[in-house]
This record gives C-alpha cells, structure tokens and sequence, in this order.
C-alpha cells in the first residue's frame, strides 16, 4: 500500500515513510492511494478477535511494509492488559435515555480520553520503525491538554524517542497538569511556557521551520494529521459495529447499518469513521457533533467552508473541541473534488478565506453520510445532567456535544453509537455544574493528583527553547 499526497507534488511513499512525516514535502496530507476493502464475509471472521489481533488485521490492510509478526507484536504492546482494561473497547447502553442509544467507551486508556488508542499504536510502532532504521526522534509539541498526555504516556521510557511538551503554564486542568507532570521518565520533558498555547504553539512552529535546526536534533511531530493515528483509530469503528451487531441474527447482518456520533475538532476522529465507512463498514450515517466553534457545522449544513482565526476561537467548557481550522478536513475534501479538481479549490480557500463547496453538498450528506450539530454549554450541562439521572452515567463535557447532537437526529430502528471521546473525571468541574455536585473522584485520580511534579518553566523565549533541545535532545550513535 503507497500514500500519495493531497497535492498531488510529492512522491508516493510506504506506510512506515508516511508514518514519520508530518505534513508532505508538498504541505500536503499523506491519503491511501487505494481504499482496502472490507466485505461482509470479512467482518464476519474478525468477529471473534480480540482488540489488539483486529487492530493487526485492520492496520495491516495499510501497513502493508510492516512484516505481520512484528504487527502483531506493536499492536499486543500498545493494547495490552498494562495499559487498557479488557476488552480495551467496550459498548455502554443507555437505554435508560433512549433504547438504541449506546457509548462507545474510547477512554479506557492511561489519559483518559480517546486519543490514547491511536498514541499508544504511535507509541509502539514509531520507535520499532526508528530502530529499524538506526534513527532516533525528538518529539516537539506544543498542547492545551490531552493530546500531549495521551503522547508522552505513549512514548514514556520508548528507546530512541523522546518528548518535549509545551504547555501554557496555569491554563489546563488539575487533572490534565498531573497526568503530564507526574511522569518522571528521563526522556519526557514538560515545558510549562509563560503564556498562552498560541505562544507555545507559535515556538513550535518557529523551531520545525528553521530546517537546519530541525535536520539537526532530528526533531518530528506526532499531530492529528499523522496518517498512523487516523489508520488506528479506524479500527474502533470496527470493533464497535462487531460489537453492537454480535446479537443480531447472522441473516439480519448483512445490512445491519449504524449511525455514528462524533464529537469533533481537527476532523480526525470523524474522518478515521469515514474511511472505515469508505472500506465498507455498515454506517449509515456520521454524525458530527461541535462546540460553539462550529464551523464544521456550518460546512455540513450550508456546503461553505469557512475557518476562523485563533483570536474569534471561543474557550468553552469542551475545550479539546475549541479548533476553527480543522486539520484533517483537507483529506475529505480531496476524495470529494477528486485530485485534479481538489488542487485549485484548495488553493482558493488560501487566497479567499474560504471554500465554497455548495455543489457537493448532496454528496456530503447522500454518498458520504455526514450529518451536524452544534451544542452549547447549556446543551451540555443538560445531556450531562439527562445521561446521568435516565442511565446512571457520568459523561465528560466532549461526549455530552455527542449526545447532545445525537438525541437531535436519531431515527427509530437505527442504533446509534456516541464515541465516548473523555471521561467525566478528567473534566470534573464542567460536570459538577451539570450535577450540582462534585463526583467523587476515583482513587487513580486522587492518587495521580498527590504525584510530586515534574516541569521545566520558560519565559516565552525561542532562543531558551532552543537551547534546552540542544541541552536534552536526542542525538545519533
Ligand atoms: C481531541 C479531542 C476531540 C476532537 O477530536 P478530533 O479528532 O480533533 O476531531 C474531542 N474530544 C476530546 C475529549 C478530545 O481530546
């Protein structure tokens, strides 16, 4: 399996390739060159694999240039019993709220939240692909909360990796500052910058600009475009349509179709479920659910696309959702113009501020499935509130838009699966104004939160940035 770029300038490469680039040498994002096909036969005998042995078959369709014994061994590690609960995925009814409705439970992992199943696949392959190649890789980031986590839990104590993390210093949650500043391996480094995450975010771009700096501490990214967590985050729409159909009569699965709910930001997670929907897997529809940055919203309803800046970005109480320019948006449009024509209306949404996609908008919602909402702090607080008096459950702020935006448009007779995309207790205090009062938090959580912290503070300072990469980098042989 090659990928080419969304550009179309950049030579084709192999998973592993794809798998430590960052944007293409064309600014594009690396595609599958061809869509695998799953059949239903297929899904039928990966019925009775566990997470980890689906996650080899899935994955394998893409990573065709990792031999399958060595996949099998990345992916054993990444979902192992010392990192996920059994079965790592697993379906929560709500059928207390509405009989159909069902959590898909993606934030069983050690962060809390779901992008630990795609870091903790990144976790395992990217050091077995540097080994192979005798490199090492100075990971730099810069985050507001989960992802650098869900990264430096993935790649803790990995050989020839590792991290430098900057956050903007007193802005994340208690429990999102412990999860990072706690670990005490030798090659995590949380950078607490003095400043806001557009300050952090805006050092790290000046550092993976400057080419000669980047070649020379061998610096790379693990974002949401890598082409290796969209591959891994397909496989839980398949394990989740595996299970929501293991109780349905063999003869009736054949069209068992479901609607799936995404609570989304950079488009990484929904596209992940498009692809797999691509593939063949039975979904109906994907159901894309923002905050009150909605600009993705505003492309399903209208057919125009129209990315805000940082500065009209609201802070809202899903903040893993306050994105305006959603990343791996560029993926979908490229399948839905097709390469040639994608090329010059890509380019006027750089000239003009926006892309108008009105003629496609049929096929948005017909041929792809996509459907939207929006759902606001009030909306949030009373899907926490719902959730928890008709099911007994606590949910986080993310999923509550999820549920929000999936109690607007479920139709009877079509399960319809949210993805859990947090915990309520790695955002409490959104869900003690949902509930009047504060959840008890679990053990794990009090005991994370008395962990001695470990942080290097900064001032806002692209030379004092430099010199602590050239201090702590990584460096070959
Ligand atoms: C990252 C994140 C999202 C958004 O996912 P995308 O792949 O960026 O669309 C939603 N909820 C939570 C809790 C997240 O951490």
């Amino acid at each position: 399996m090659q990928f080419i770029s969304t550009r179309g300038q950049a030579p084709s490469v192999s998973f592993t390739e794809a798998l430590l680039m960052g944007l293409e040498p064309d600014g594009g994002l690396a595609v599958p060159a061809t869509i695998p096909t799953i059949t239903a036969n297929v899904l039928e005998d990966w019925r009775s694999l566990d997470y980890a042995a689906l996650a080899a078959a899935v994955i394998g369709l893409f990573a065709t240039d990792i031999p399958k014994a060595d996949l099998r061994a990345i992916v054993s590690a990444a979902y192992g019993a010392d990192r996920f609960p059994t079965p790592v995925v697993a379906l929560k009814p709500l059928d207390g709220v509405v009989p159909g409705l069902t959590l898909v439970g993606l934030s069983e992992g050690p962060t809390m939240a779901f992008k630990d199943l795609a870091m903790q696949f990144l976790g395992q392959a990217i050091p077995y692909v540097l080994a192979r190649d005798g490199k090492v890789l100075n990971i730099l980031g810069a985050t507001s909360g989960d992802t650098g986590s869900a990264a430096e839990h993935a790649f803790r104590g990995q050989e020839g990796v590792s991290v430098f993390m900057l956050s903007p210093v007193g802005r994340m949650s208690d429990v999102q500052r412990a999860q990072m500043y706690s670990l005490a391996d030798p090659n995590i480094h949380n950078i607490a910058v003095d400043g806001v995450f557009d300050d952090c975010q805006a050092l790290v771009k000046a550092l993976s600009n400057d080419a000669a700096f980047k070649a020379e501490h061998s610096l790379g990214a693990v974002n949401s475009i890598n082409i290796g967590r969209i591959v891994a985050q397909a496989v839980y729409y398949v394990w989740a349509w595996l299970r929501a159909s293991d109780g349905v009569a063999a003869e009736e699965r054949a069209p068992f179709h479901v609607d799936v709910v995404v609570p989304s930001g950079n488009f990484g997670n929904i596209y992940a479920g498009h692809l797999a929907k691509s593939m063949g897997l039975p979904i109906r529809r994907l159901i894309l659910a923002t905050n009150e940055n909605n600009v993705l919203d505003d492309l399903f309803a209208s057919g125009i696309y129209r990315p805000r800046s940082a500065a009209e970005t609201l802070a809202t109480s899903s903040p893993s959702m306050d994105i305006s320019r959603a990343s791996n948006l560029e993926r979908f449009v490229w399948q839905l113009l097709g390469p040639e024509e994608f090329v010059s209306r890509w380019a006027s949404l750089e000239e003009t501020g926006s892309l108008d996609l009105t003629d496609r908008l049929r096929d948005m919602h017909e041929e792809f499935g996509f459907v939207s909402g929006t759902s606001t702090h009030k909306d949030r607080l009373a899907s926490i509130a719902r959730v928890h008096a008709e099911a007994g459950a606590l949910i986080d702020p993310h999923t509550a838009d999820g549920i929000t935006v999936a109690l607007r448009h479920m139709e009877q007779g079509y399960p319809t699966l949210v993805m859990e995309t947090a915990l309520a207790a790695k955002f409490a205090e959104t869900v003690e104004e949902a509930l009047g009062e504060a959840p008890e938090p679990p053990m794990f959580v009090r005991e994370l939160l008395g962990k001695e912290q470990h942080v290097i503070e900064i001032p806002n300072s692209e030379d004092e940035l430099r010199a602590l990469i050239r201090r702590s980098a990584l460096h070959r042989g």
